[in-house]
Order: C-alpha cells, then structure tokens, then sequence
C-alpha cells in the first residue's frame, strides 16, 4: 500500500526584545548562570509579573505577516506542570485566546508552490536550563526563564520533511524580515515540536499522530520526520498499531524512543493568570504594527524571478536576505536589477561572508552600488577596478568616484593615448607579428600586454577594437 505522511508544527521562537516578558531582566544569551534573573522569572512567591509590551507588538507583527486574525482582547493563562526549570510549577502562556488566529504561510518546494495554515500564534515565556555536569551534578540556570516566546502552531498541512523544511525557513526568514527574532539557530532562538501521522494515499481521515519534541535544527526535524515516517509505515505493515505518543528524537543515534503514551499525557489545567490583566490592543496600535511589516519575502522572491528575470537561485538569495533585497529593490530603482544583483551575489555577499558582518554595520549604501554600477557602464573604471574600490565602499563615507581618484583606478579611454600603446606594442612584438602573418590569434596576447602598458588602466574594448583595426593594416 502506498502511504502519504501528514505532519504539523508547533515552532517556538525566542523574541530579541531586550528584556523578558515578565520583568525588566536581560535577555541577553551566554551570560553566567542565574544573573539575569530577579523575584519574579525565578518564580519567589508574591512576585508579581507585567507584561512587556514589545511582545505583543512583536507577536502580533508575525500575525499580520503572516495573515492572522489578531485577537484584540486576548489573555494569558497559566500552564501547570512540574520539572526543576519552571521554578512556579506553571508556565505563563495563552489557552483558548491566543493573539493571533488562523493564518497562512506560503512556501516553494522544488520550483512549486505550497502553503500551511496557522491554526494559532500565541506568546509564552520560556524555561530555564538544566545544565548536566558529571562532577557538580544538574545545575539550574534561570537566564532563560522568562525570555518571551511565540509559539506557531500550524494545521497539519504539510506532508514531507521537505515541505517541514521549506516552511521552517520560510518562517524563519519572515522572522528575520520582521526583526523580532535573531534566528541564531546555534542559541536555541528557533525550536520546533514534530507531529507526524501517516494514512494510506487517498484517504482524507487523519491518522494517530506521534510528536517528537524540541528539536532544534531545520535538518534535525528532517530527519526526526523521515525516521519516523518510516518507522510507522513498518509498524502499519506488520499489522500494527501507531499509539498516540511522544517520543524523544535523539538526532545523534538517528533514532526515537518513547518519552510517554496517551495514557500519562499531561492535564495542564490551564486557567487565567490572576496575576494578569486582560491584553487590549487598540486599532490604532494595531495598524502601526501592521505598518511596520514590509514587503513579505515570498513577494519579493516572485518578484525577481517575474519583474527581474533572476534565477530561481539568484532570487531566493536575495530574497532570504531582507538586507540585500532592500538593497537591490533601491539599486534597481536607477540602474538595471541584473547588474546591482550580480554585485550583491558576488563581491558584496563575499565582503560580508569574510568579515562576518551584516550590511547595516557598514557603510554601503544602495546610492553607492548605483554610482558603482554607473561608472562600469559608462567604461570609467573596468569591472576589476570596481571590486578594487568596493572595500572602500563598506569602510568609508568617500564617494565611489573619490575613492577611484585616490586609487588611481580611472580607465583611459581617451583613444589617441591607447592607439599609441597599442602600436608602440605592436612594434615591439616582432615574434607576434610573424605568428598573425602565420594565421595565429594573437590577440589576446597582444591586449595582454596594453593591458600591462596602460597598468590596467586601457579600456578593454577599445585596447581590442584599435589592435584588430592596426593588425589588419599589416
Ligand atoms: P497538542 O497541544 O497536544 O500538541 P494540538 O491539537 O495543539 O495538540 O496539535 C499540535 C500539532 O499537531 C498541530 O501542529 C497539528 O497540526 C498537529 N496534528 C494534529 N493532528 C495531527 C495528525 N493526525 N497528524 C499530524 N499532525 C497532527
Ligand atoms: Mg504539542
Ligand atoms: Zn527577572
């Protein structure tokens, strides 16, 4: 029997508000343990919480972009569990009114376009550590208690570990455009729970589902989805039963195990934080945080592939890059999209890739890769000469015509002054002339060596027009 997977998302990410969500602590990453932390995120009785009010601005900015009824009144319910991480024994998060209601993501797969329903967006804080450590036993680091999540809960829509991926990074990505998370996937900043099911093709009934919890890499989750796809179709097969479980992926054995059944799930016995008062989010705050979204990625990526004429791999570079798509949408306001986009592709994403940096934290400008761009049509400077005058470009206010005169990277021209290299060239090239009599192409030779004569300075085109013009007079 031929099966189809089903699968849905629960994704967690940390939002880069410089304080919790809870209390005015750091949210800063890597500082030694328990000294962000105050009363109220290492849960002492009496301390009292207060909503930070960037978090709902953010979460409701994911909702917009990504087409969410926002819950204008909405409110935060208490999650109650026990583990050593979660000092209140309850973890404040949104139940039945979460911020953000049924939206949509869209995404591309191998050139086709998907999309996966948002069931909900809510926000939440997050827990603390536990750090294992062979000599001192576990230690608790509270750090991490408090700093605001959102947590995406998707329909389950998707149906491969390629579509899982796709949209993960689409996520991601919109995450990044938005500036609301720093994304660094080495921090824990984006995690994700996998459920997945599986239903033989055809049928429209879902199937039991398993989850596998916090996974924190787009390619872990991809092999977490296969494995147990994979694992399922093998228990149907053999006349089993999928149970509704969770099972804990181990990305290293390349296995899962059972964590717990249906049976020992969990009743959270959510209710309404007293602690709290009701969210209200005024229409005239909701659409300046709708103001704020820019154009999506999945806009931008179709765009360069329908207005710009990009490759599919040209523009989901661009696109991916929220800095490099507002640089290239600005350049190409005043020169061709092709031409600024070949330098962002090449030299500047290198420039930025070596040192480490983003565009922001230097000194280019869409203004500058005009100008850059302008002066290599008109044969001002050669096309080599420009990647000479780029790092300038990142590191200084100078204009890109300042920095050629102090380079002395200004082309010549000026077709008298290149005739005379070209025939002082020629008559000094004996051995060259008799090749060409003989029938050799010596051209490339010859250019070579005006090249070198003008020190990199003769124009190319006209080097190559003047010597065929002279040789044809021999
Ligand atoms: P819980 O909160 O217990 O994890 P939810 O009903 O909120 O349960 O579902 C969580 C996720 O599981 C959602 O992303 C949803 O799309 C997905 N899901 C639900 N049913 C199935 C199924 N049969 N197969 C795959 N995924 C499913
Ligand atoms: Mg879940
Ligand atoms: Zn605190």
């Amino acid at each position: 029997m031929k099966y189809e997977a089903v699968i849905g998302l629960e994704v967690h990410a940390e939002l880069s508000t410089k304080s919790k969500i809870y209390c005015s602590c750091s949210t800063g990453f890597g500082a030694p343990i328990n000294t962000h932390t105050c009363p109220v995120c290492t849960g002492m009785p009496g301390a009292l919480p207060v909503l930070n009010k960037q978090v709902v601005h953010y979460a409701a900015k994911m909702g917009k972009a990504t087409g969410c009824t926002i819950n204008q009144l909405c409110k935060a319910d208490r999650k109650n569990y026990f583990y050593p991480d979660l000092p209140k024994a309850y973890q404040i998060s949104q139940f039945d009114v979460p911020i953000c209601e049924n939206g949509e993501v869209f995404f591309y797969v191998d050139g086709v376009k998907h999309s996966c329903r948002l069931e909900r967006i809510h926000f939440e804080e997050d827990a603390g550590k536990l750090l294992h450590d062979e000599i001192d036993g576990t230690i608790v680091d509270f750090n991490r208690c408090g700093v605001p999540l959102i947590e995406m809960v998707t329909r389950p829509d998707l149906h491969s570990s390629a579509e899982a991926k796709e949209f993960l990074e689409m996520i991601k990505t919109t995450l990044s455009y938005l500036d609301i998370c720093d994304c660094k996937m080495e921090e824990g900043s984006i995690r994700c729970d996998v459920n997945v099911s599986i239903r033989p093709e055809g049928s429209t009934e879902l199937g039991t589902r398993v989850e596998m919890k916090n996974i924190n890499t787009f390619s872990g989750a991809v092999r977490a989805i296969d494995y147990e796809i994979a694992r399922q179709i093998e228990v149907v097969e053999n006349g089993g039963e999928i149970q509704q479980e969770t099972r804990r992926w181990d990305d290293v054995k390349l296995k899962n195990t059972v964590m717990r059944t249906k049976e020992d799930a969990q009743d959270y016995r959510y209710f309404p934080d007293p602690d709290l008062i009701a969210v209200e989010i005024s229409d005239e705050w909701l659409h300046q945080i709708e103001s704020e979204v820019p154009e999506l990625p999945i806009t931008r990526y179709e765009r360069y592939l329908n207005e710009y004429g990009m490759t599919a791999m040209e523009a989901r570079l661009l696109s991916d890059s929220f800095e490099k798509a507002e640089l290239l949408d600005a350049a190409a306001k005043q020169v061709k999209p092709k031409a600024a986009a070949n330098w962002i592709l090449s030299d500047i994403s290198k420039y930025l890739n070596d040192k480490g940096v983003s565009l922001r934290e230097t000194k280019m400008t869409a203004d500058k890769l005009v100008a850059l761009v302008k002066l290599i049509e008109a044969g001002t400077i050669s096309g080599n000469a420009g990647k000479k005058v780029l790092p300038s470009m990142f590191e200084t206010d100078e204009t890109v015509e300042a920095i050629v005169d102090r380079m002395g990277l200004k082309q010549v021209s000026d077709e008298g002054a290149i005739l005379a290299i070209v025939q002082d060239v020629i008559a000094k090239n004996e051995k060259a002339v008799a090749d060409f009599k003989a029938g050799k192409n010596v051209t490339g030779f010859l250019v070579g060596q005006c090249m070198k004569a003008s020190k990199g300075q003769g124009n190319p085109q006209i080097i190559n027009k003047l010597i065929a013009s002279e040789l044809a007079k021999l």
